[in-house]
């Protein structure tokens, strides 16, 4: 089988991607902010934004960063390939967190808005949680949180964007099954963390046992 993210060299057995792939995909071997995976360049633990803020999550983890290969394979499967790179990006997002000992009961994908999930016609978060399910046997709780169109982040300050991610998300039958849970709540990108933190807000209203957060790329 070739690899689905480079499509030229072999996956070798039992493994999900390439050799080089997988070097370029886990490049990052520095220190990152526990709080929302921000590069740090000393073992501080938190990074300047994040330092003294409460975060409605109890760890934050990410796959890997926007800016290399992550990116790319992340637009890849915006505009096209969406099955087969969500597939790979699932089952690599659950090895990951096996390899780090994250215990989950459930998996809840950040949704897009209607809006959103009508331009594109399908929601890749969502693709990656059943990539997920299938390796995993986890859970997928999609459709009990609902997201309004909100207007988009991109030039906002964080404050701004905070304000309005306040406002974005809001509870659907099925929620309150969270209660006494291990959530795992799933983004497929995170820029400054202000989607991550509404929506882990909204869950921990509904009693999990505890919430960790895990975006695949970190921007
Ligand atoms: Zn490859
Ligand atoms: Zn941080």
């Amino acid at each position: 089988m070739n690899c689905p993210f480079c499509k030229a060299d072999p996956v070798p057995a039992k493994e999900i991607i390439c050799r080089k792939c997988r070097e370029e995909i886990f490049y990052y071997k520095g220190f990152r902010c526990r709080y929302c995976g921000n590069r740090l360049l000393y073992d501080s633990g938190s990074c300047p934004e994040c330092f003294g803020k409460k975060k409605s999550y109890n760890a934050f983890y990410n796959l890997g960063y926007y800016d290399r290969m992550l990116g790319d394979i992340i637009i890849r499967m915006k505009f096209r390939e969406n099955i087969s790179l969500g597939k790979a990006l699932g089952a690599l997002a659950a090895e990951h967190l096996e390899k780090l000992g994250v215990e989950y009961d459930v998996i809840l994908p950040v949704p897009l808005s209607p809006g959103r999930f009508h331009e594109r016609g399908f929601d890749q978060t969502l693709e990656i949680a059943k990539a997920m399910k299938k390796r995993t046997g986890r859970k997928v709780m999609d459709f009990v949180i609902g997201k309004t169109d909100i207007p988009p982040l991109v030039g906002k300050n964080r404050a701004e964007r905070a304000d309005i991610m306040r406002k974005a998300f809001f509870a659907k039958r099925g929620l309150e099954k969270v209660e006494g849970l291990n959530v795992l709540a799933l983004d497929d990108v995170c820029t400054t963390g202000a989607t991550m933190n509404a929506f882990t807000k909204l869950i921990r209203r509904y009693g999990p046992l505890r919430i960790t957060a895990y975006v695949i790329a970190r921007k």
